[in-house]
C-alpha cells in the first residue's frame, strides 16, 4: 500500500537508540524495531540517564529503524510495527522523550525537533504527503498520550521553524542539564 501519512511516536523514555529500543521491542516479542526511524536526544543509555550525561553528537541524531526507500510504496520489509491499524499505510518516527517509567515528563530538546523538521520537509516531499498528514500517535488512537508534544504546534513549526519556542516547554524545570554545563 502507498505512505499515506507520517507518524511520530515518543520513546516514553528520558534515553534510547534505535538499537536499545530494538531491545526493547524484541523484548514484547516482535522481531525488531517497530518504528522507521528514531531521533536521538543525546542520552544513548540508562547509565548516561542515571549519571545525567548528554552526549551533544548524539543530540538530534537519526537513526534507522525498519529502513525504507524514496518511493511511496510500503514494501513489506519497510512496514513497521507502531500504530495499530495505520502500519501497512504510514511510516513511524519516534522522538527520544517524553514520559518516563514514572509517569515524568521530559523535555524533548530543540536539535530533534529542528532534525525532525529537516527530515519530515524532505520526506513529505519525495513521498507527496501534506503536512497535514504528519500526525501525532494519539490523533489516531485517543487513549495514548504518545508523541507527549503538541501537534498542532508541531505542524506550524513544520512550516515556520522560528516557531521552535512554542514546542519547547520552558515552563517546567529542565531535569536534564548539558554535560558541558554540569562541568562548570
Ligand atoms: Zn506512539
Amino acid at each position: 500500500m502507498s505512505i499515506e501519512r507520517i507518524v511520530m511516536h515518543c520513546s516514553a523514555s528520558g534515553y534510547g537508540t534505535a538499537l536499545e529500543i530494538d531491545r526493547w521491542h524484541k523484548a514484547n516479542g516482535w522481531n525488531r524495531i517497530g518504528y522507521n526511524l528514531v531521533i536521538t536526544n543525546g542520552i544513548p543509555s540508562y547509565d548516561c540517564y542515571k549519571l545525567k550525561l548528554r552526549y551533544p553528537w548524539g543530540n538530534g541524531q537519526v537513526e534507522w529503524g525498519r529502513a525504507f526507500n524514496d518511493n511511496n510504496i510500503i514494501e513489506p520489509n519497510e512496514r513497521g510495527a507502531h500504530t495499530l491499524g495505520l502500519n501497512s499505510r504510514s511510516l513511524g518516527i519516534c522522538m527520544i522523550g517524553g514520559k518516563d517509567g514514572h509517569g515524568k515528563m521530559h523535555d524533548f530538546t530543540p536539535e530533534q525537533f529542528h532534525k525532525a523538521r529537516i527530515v519530515l520537509v524532505h520526506l513529505c516531499n519525495v513521498l507527496d504527503i501534506p503536512f497535514t498528514n504528519v500526525i501525532g500517535h494519539r490523533e489516531f488512537n485517543s487513549a495514548k498520550e504518545c508523541p507527549c508534544f503538541n501537534m498542532d504546534k508541531f505542524r506550524e513549526f513544520l512550516v515556520k521553524p522560528q516557531n521552535i519556542v512554542h514546542l519547547i516547554d520552558h515552563g517546567e524545570e529542565r531535569v536534564w542539564v548539558n554535560h558541558e554545563k554540569d562541568r562548570r
